[in-house]
């Protein structure tokens, strides 16, 4: 028999991908890993996987695949929902994957009728994700060489969509990928539908995300004439109990990480993928109000082969508050089965299970699953189908079809899914919803970062941090939303000290970990290296603006210099701006600064703003304002550094504007061409930002 066109191209596809997989490393030089040095495993070193997609997609028959760079978990998230949407309702076989999972030489191969979606986040400042490195350096940075193709424009047959997570209080709103999406368009590749952007700044992301998809599954149903059918669920995830297996048999995952935690002692190398359960040394209250709290944590990696530098961040791993694991099980009608052994798998060869099997319903919703997040309109619509009665049923659809009803009743509330659920059907069991919905529609658990407050010169392998737990009132409510990380970390905290205050919420956790492996106070930790950095030489003057939580970095930077001028070393001029409420009650670290002065001398000035003091508001910026003389000079004439750490939304931008205006009137400039003096400082890196 003849071959078609299509076995044909089939065939080269398979030959181009064997070639590409069996030459790799060879045929091109992969770049050095920035994050390697800090233990964060290489695509090599996964093993059994194939990194040519087109082999993958061939393999399990797939015609789209959703590619993320997520560094929260977002927009991880939105992949999977377009994976499992485009397939519901359109019968497009999905898949997603990891952009750091596969390599790109051959996206000049995809053929026509495949189709390719980028749901990219912009971190930092305008930077790319960790996992989207590799990705943006290839077709952003270099220019890039694919396999097959040397025309000028060799994905002219690649059909793409793209949607990227952004916040628009960042100067490079959206940066990766509209880059992603211009670079994509240059080399002659398709883009169907508009260029989707979210934006987390206006608190619009969700909805942002629901409209672009709605118009961007419209444009792809035109371009591969699809028809759209009823969509019914279909699990990704099996959810098998294991009446063969109890608790207590060593197989079984009871909220250990990964394997490496299953022994009685886990195992190394530790990095983003693998925690280390690191002693808490030192843990303290820095606020001095009953109401407010910040912690002040020194952790112990000295049992581990991490280390950090000066203004690198703490990822810490957190455990869900008991209550919210309980309430959640209970709402799905697991309570009885919560220590029951199940195996979730997946159905699907290209979808993965966020968490290590079996393991308990327990251990699922306590340690791996972010339970307490916000909850999304497309969930809540797709969990109507399993409410336990019909009056449920229409308030899930109504709340699922009307964004303004969701966000007066759900998202305005501050609601988890288990509260949503509670809401609707009060007093109601929800034991029609499949586990398997559950497991595959809410995020994985995050690791949440802490700017390091300490210096590596002092001591790098015990770095602090400074972490103010929240707890918001939510208004008109008797909610109170607690932080799930901060929380834990004030239990942990209390625990320490033996103070048996317990939570006036009713929060409790599994404070000694899976097994009691987390005992003695315990934190699962990793570094996750920054772009923030003193200059390498410390006579060079350095301004730091940091209110609140955000002088964390700067007292680590502050510490670093004192101990350098200490040892005879010659430092620059040192300026502090710190800002907060009242001087006796968050001033953070206020004792500490006058041991710096003394080792630092002249060169070190803390400028303060306390803005409930007065009858006038007073914050940083204002400060700033205050001494534009010195700081003009400082930047002008000596080339100083300028560090601004802590509130992205408003106060980063307020002394970005600040420091325009110094520039425009220290220097005699035009509003343009002082913004023109400012970006110019941001490109050059004198201008640096660490900001949430
Ligand atoms: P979470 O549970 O994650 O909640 C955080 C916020 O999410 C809430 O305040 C609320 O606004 C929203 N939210 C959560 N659940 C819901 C819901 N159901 N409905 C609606 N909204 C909801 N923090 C510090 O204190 N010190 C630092 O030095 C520091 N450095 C950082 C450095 C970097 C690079 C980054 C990215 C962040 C940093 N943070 C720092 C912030 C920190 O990572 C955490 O975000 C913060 O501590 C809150 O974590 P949490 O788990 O306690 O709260």
């Amino acid at each position: 028999a003849t071959l078609d066109t299509l076995d044909i191209a089939v065939l080269a596809v398979i030959l181009l991908g064997t070639v590409a997989f069996l030459t790799k490393g060879s045929l091109w030089a992969r770049k050095k890993d920035p994050l390697e040095a800090y233990g964060r495993p290489t695509a090599l070193e996964k093993p059994g996987q194939t990194r040519n997609i087109l082999e993958k997609m061939e393999q399990s028959g797939k015609n789209m695949v959703i590619f993320y760079g997520s560094q929260t978990g977002t927009a991880e998230d939105y992949a999977s929902r377009l994976a499992k949407e485009g397939h519901a309702r359109f019968g497009l076989k999905t898949m997603v994957a990891d952009l750091e999972d596969y390599d790109y030489e051959n996206f000049d191969a995809f053929p026509e009728d495949k189709i390719v979606a980028f749901v990219l986040a912009t971190y930092g400042e305008g930077e790319p994700t960790d996992n989207a490195v590799e990705f943006y350096e290839f077709m952003v940075v270099n220019e890039p060489m694919f396999s097959e193709d040397t025309s000028d424009e060799p994905l002219s047959k690649l059909k793409y969509v793209t949607f990227g997570l952004g916040n628009n209080t960042y100067e490079h709103y959206n940066a990766m990928v509209r880059r992603i999406d211009s670079a994509l368009t240059k080399y002659g590749a398709k883009r169907v539908g508009p260029a989707g952007e979210g934006d987390d700044g206006a608190g619009t992301m969700e909805e942002d995300f629901m409209a672009w998809k709605e118009q961007m599954w419209g444009a792809l149903q035109e371009e591969l004439g699809l028809e759209e059918r009823e969509a019914v669920y279909e699990p990704i995830f099996s959810v098998t109990e294991r009446d063969d297996l109890s608790p207590e048999d060593d197989a079984v995952y009871l909220g250990e990480p990964n394997k490496n935690h299953l022994g009685a002692a886990s195992v190394g190398p530790y990095n983003s993928h693998n925690p280390y359960i690191a002693p808490i040394k030192l843990s303290q209250e820095l606020f001095t109000v009953k109401d407010r709290n910040c912690l002040h944590m020194e952790i112990d990696l000295s049992g581990s082969n991490l280390s950090y530098t000066t203004g690198d961040h703490l990822a810490v791993w957190p455990t869900n508050a008991g209550l919210e694991v309980t309430r959640l099980l209970r709402v799905l009608g697991l309570t009885g089965k919560r220590h029951t052994v199940v195996d979730v798998k997946p159905i699907e060869v290209t979808s993965k299970v966020p968490f290590p099997n079996p393991t308990t319903y327990d251990a699922i919703v306590r340690y791996h699953l972010e339970i307490c997040a916000p909850v999304s309109r497309q969930y809540v619509h797709s969990l109507a189908a399993f409410a336990p009665n019909e009056t449920a049923k229409q308030k899930m659809v109504e709340l699922g079809s009307d964004k303004d009803k969701f966000r007066r009743q759900i998202t305005e509330r501050f609601l988890n899914i288990a509260q949503v659920l509670e809401i609707v059907a009060p007093g109601e069991t929800w034991s029609n919803v499949p586990f398997s919905i559950i497991a595959e529609g809410i995020n994985k658990i995050q690791p949440r970062y802490y700017s390091i407050s300490s210096s590596s010169k002092v001591d790098n392998k015990v770095p602090s941090i400074t972490a103010v737990v929240e707890s918001i009132e939510v208004p008109g409510s008797s909610h109170i939303l607690k932080g799930v990380t901060t929380n834990y970390l004030l239990a942990l905290k209390q625990k320490q000290h033996g103070d048996p205050n317990p939570d006036p919420h009713g929060l409790t956790y599994a404070i000694s970990g899976p097994r009691n492996k987390y005992d003695g106070i315990h934190v699962p930790v990793h570094i996750r290296a920054s772009n923030f950095r003193l200059p390498s030489d410390p006579a060079r003057p350095i301004i730091m603006v940091g209110p609140g939580t955000g002088v964390a970095p700067f007292r680590g930077f502050v510490q670093e210099r004192a101990e350098l001028a200490a040892k005879g070393e010659n430092v620059g001029r040192t300026l502090l701006f710190f800002g907060c409420r009242k001087r006796n009650e968050d001033f953070l670290y206020k004792n500490e600064w006058e041991e710096y002065a003394k080792k630092l001398g002249d060169s070190f000035s803390l400028i303060t703003a306390f803005s409930r003091e007065g009858p006038k508001k007073v914050y940083v910026q204002h400060r700033l304002a205050e001494h534009a003389k010195e700081v003009y000079e400082l930047l002008t004439k000596q080339n100083a550094y300028f560090y601004v750490c802590g509130d992205a939304a408003n106060m980063a931008r307020e002394v970005n504007n600040t420091l325009a205006k110094i520039y425009a009137t220290e220097g005699g400039l035009s509003e343009e061409a002082a913004d023109a003096k400012v970006k110019k400082l941001r490109n050059s890196n004198l201008y640096q930002e660490d900001v949430w």
